[in-house]
Formats: structure tokens, sequence, C-alpha cells
């Protein structure tokens, strides 16, 4: 993901008010705009949010707060979209696609149960989210090994299990993964990531010659083209095509075309070459989501006919068969299904230089359950749960409970004057890298998981408790 600094404007107020520029100012506090919201997500006679037609307020009490809710139907719906409507553009095209669910975003065994169900296949990156597979029994063949620096025993792992790819990302890592394919007597499958100089993010990209990142080989230099000359020098390894991914939260496709450009370019090299003809090709993730009102994303059938398109173009433009493509969503899929749910402890209003006021409402989680506020200046939005509110909409930061200024779960957003403890609020788009990237910060237990489907909830992550983080110390 990419950094964005916190924007010095909504830290520090500017006497005009407190809100920032992008924020409008909303006719109607209590809407759920549909861009942030699980399909059929809405407010019920009692002004309750019901999402998976389970009533926020029903979780709180069954599960307590903080706590992620995941809609599964709305999971599963945008898996499918993937590998239907992305898909269809790339029918059209005459061109096979695979999507791997990034499962980095958010994974757990019953996550990973519906996207093998919903028949996309999954990408992991480390031997802990490859346990999660091999614990539903995810087919190896449709399994993906990312990661810059994986373990011996990881790669051996992976080898015996039969997973369809591994994406080596060194040098080093080329001649680790011959040596235990050859070890074990098999050959294994593999792509290599290569960095092609463009790093995209909402609506820009910047394309240079050199990326100063530790992932993958780059094309500049003829680094790229060493790593397929010493893959192509191993018989335990089978060179199935090259990977790039460019970036997260993207909005536009420029910046895959001249990413699809570049890789095929050094395609067309391997095959002209080596008279290696590499059927796969992988586009990688970063599709964006809406956080707040500022964002649109494209449409996924859009996106996929779009991607198509750029694909056929370059390859025919190169004289290519078109190879079999592969993305890696996860935050497109993951993302949106998701919102957590906090209980409101504190409202305090806080006066501003310039005559504004703020209104600080802490809540019973903060950046230990979402990190990327703190950590990326990411923006959310947030609303009611429990009821409608009323009254003046008042400029709001809602924070956590943790020891540091830098606790913030939603730097801005209108919320109803009449907001009071006790209250629930639902922070939307919560479902990718939130439980991933959480932590103990402050020993506090990382909330559950509660899937909502059909009115029914269930936890499928359960909530952690004092003894489990009290279970590691060891007396
Ligand atoms: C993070 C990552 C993804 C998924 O990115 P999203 O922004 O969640 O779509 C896909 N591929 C690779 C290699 C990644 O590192």
């Amino acid at each position: 993901m990419t950094m964005r600094p916190h924007e010095a404007g909504a830290l520090h107020a500017d006497g005009y008010g407190a809100a920032p520029q992008w924020l409008p100012y909303p006719a109607d506090v209590n809407a759920l705009l549909p861009q942030l919201w699980p399909e059929g997500a809405h407010r019920d006679a009692g002004g309750r949010i019901v999402v998976g037609g389970v009533p926020a307020a029903e979780i709180a009490e069954e599960f307590g707060t903080p706590a992620y809710v995941v809609d599964e139907t709305e999971f599963r719906r945008r898996a499918r979209a993937f590998v239907d409507d992305f898909a269809a553009g790339f029918a059209a095209a005459g061109v096979s696609l695979d999507v791997y669910y990034a499962g980095k975003a958010f994974l757990c065994t019953q996550v990973a149960r519906w996207v093998e169900e919903e028949g996309l296949s999954l990408d992991v990156c480390s031997g802990g989210e490859f346990a999660v597979a091999r614990r539903v029994g995810f087919p190896g063949e449709r399994l993906e090994m990312h990661g810059n620096n994986k373990s011996a025993a990881e790669i051996e792992d992976a080898l015996r299990y039969g997973v369809g790819r591994i994406v080596m990302d060194s040098f080093d890592e080329i001649d680790r993964v011959a040596r235990i394919a050859t070890d074990l007597g098999v050959v294994a499958p593999v792509m290599l990531r290569v960095t092609v100089g463009v790093e995209a993010h909402t609506h820009e990209f910047i394309a240079t010659a050199h990326e100063d990142q530790k992932f993958g080989f780059s094309l500049t230099g003829g680094q790229a083209a060493r790593a397929v000359e010493r893959t192509l020098a191993h018989d335990s390894l089978d060179l199935r095509g090259l990977h790039s991914h460019i970036g997260s939260q993207i909005f536009d496709t420029a910046g895959f075309e001249v990413a699809a450009r570049r890789l095929l370019g050094l395609h067309a090299q391997v095959a002209r070459e080596h008279g290696h003809h590499m059927p796969e090709l992988d586009l990688g993730g970063g599709f964006g989501i809406a956080y707040t009102s500022e964002n649109t994303p494209l449409e996924t059938g859009e996106l996929g006919a779009r991607l198509a398109a750029i694909v056929a173009g370059e390859c025919e433009r190169e004289g290519l068969d078109v190879p079999a493509v592969s993305i890696e969503p996860g935050r497109a899929i993951a993302g949106p299904s998701g919102y957590t749910l906090y209980e409101v402890g504190t409202v305090k209003e806080v006066a501003l230089d310039g005559g504004a006021h703020r209104t600080y409402v802490s809540v019973d989680g903060g950046m230990s359950d979402n990190a990327r506020t703190a950590l990326y200046g990411a923006d959310y939005s947030v609303t009611t749960a429990n009821r409608a509110g009323e009254g003046e909409p008042m400029i709001s930061r809602v924070v956590g409970k943790h020891c540091e200024s830098g606790d913030i779960v939603v730097m801005d957003e209108y919320l109803p004057a009449d907001l009071r403890p006790g209250d629930l609020l639902a922070v939307p788009g919560t479902g990718a890298y939130c439980r991933a990237l959480s932590s103990q910060y402050n020993h506090v237990p990382r909330p559950p998981v509660v899937a909502v489907r059909d009115g029914v909830a269930r936890a499928i992550v359960r909530r952690e408790t004092i003894d489990d983080i009290l279970a590691l110390d060891v007396d």
C-alpha cells in the first residue's frame, strides 16, 4: 500500500471549520451510501443498521463490541463478480483468466472455503496463510505462494502439497526453490515477480525506470532477463510466466497498461531469445474500493473489459499468442463486505484555533483493530448503528482507546449531535487489511469476526481473550 501523509489541514483546523474540503456537509447524516455498504444494507424502522439480515445492535448484544462483521453473501458476490463479470471481458477477447484471492487481505478457514466454493484460486504469502489453505484442504493446484523471503521449510511444504505456482523474488530464491524441488524429485511450477517501474495509487501512477523497493526483479539493467535465464537453467523449475503487482487502491487502468506493455516486452524477448513460450501472465491485484463518498471505483465488468483489451492489444503489438492471464484481487473482494462495530465510550468537544470545534468520539477499539488510519492516513466513513441520530451534524473524529494520539479510526466524519456513550458506531469498508493487520497493542484482545447471512450471525473467528494473550507469557 502506498503511504499518504496526514493532511495538516485536517489535523490543524484552519479557522474556517474543522471539516476537510472533500467531505460534504450531509443532507442526511443517517444515510447509508450504497457504494460503502454491502448490497441490501439498510436501516430498519427503528433506525438500526441491518446487514445480511442481521441488525448491528443484535450482533453487539450477542458477540460484544468491537466486532468485525462480514456479509458472507456480499463476499461471495464480489468473488463471483471477478470470476464472472471480470472474466467475461477476457472471454470476449479470447483470453482465459484465473482469479487468485489475495489471502493477505483477510483470511480464515471459513473465508478460504468461500473462496474455494466460488471457484477462485488462492494467493498465500506465508507459511501461516498456507496453513489455513491446508486446513481446509484447498486444492494445491489452485494455490499460489508469494513472498520475498520464503523459508526453505515454507517452500518445501508448498512443493510437497503440490502448489500450482511459486512466485520467485530473488536470485537466491531461484536457486533455493530449484534445490528443494530437486531434493523432492519434483518440477516446481514457478513465476518471476518483475518490478516494471510502475507504482499506481487511486487515479495516478508513476512510471520510473528504477523502483527502490524490496520486491521483484527489475526490468532495467536486464536483471529480470537474467532471472529468466537463471530459472530456465534449472531442470527442476518450470517457468510458467511473469508477474507484476503495481500498487493498491487503484481506480484507473492506465498503470496496468504500462505494466502489461513492459511485462509482455520481456515475455516476447524470452520467446525470441530462448524459444520458451511462457503460458501465463499475472497482473497482480490492487483494484480500488470506496472508503468514503470521494471514491468511485470502476465496476468489475468494466475493469475486466479494459484489462482484457490492454492485454490483447499488447500481445498483438508484440505478435504474441495471448497467455492465460491471472489477477490477484484482495481488497476489492473482502473490503466492502465488512464493517466494524464499536461502542461509544466518551464524547468530547475540543476547541480549535480560529473558533471551530471538533467532537472527539472514543470507541472501545482503535488502532489495534484498524491500523490503516494510523499507518497510511487512510480515510473511512462512520455512522450510528443502533439508531438514527438527530440534531445538526457535527464534525467528528472517531478515536480508539490506545495510548497514542495517532490512534484514530476515522479522521473526519459528520455524526449526529445527539451522539452519546452507549451508542453503536459502524465503520464500513473494513473487511480487508483490518483484522489482517490487527495487533494486541496495549494488550487489547482482538475482536471476533462475525459472519452474517440471511438473517443469521455466527462467529467465524472468535474473540481473543486476555487468557489468549497471557498464554504466551513464560513465568
Ligand atoms: C497485496 C497484494 C495483492 C492484493 O492487493 P489488493 O490491493 O488487496 O487487491 C495481490 N498481489 C500481490 C503480490 C500483493 O502483494
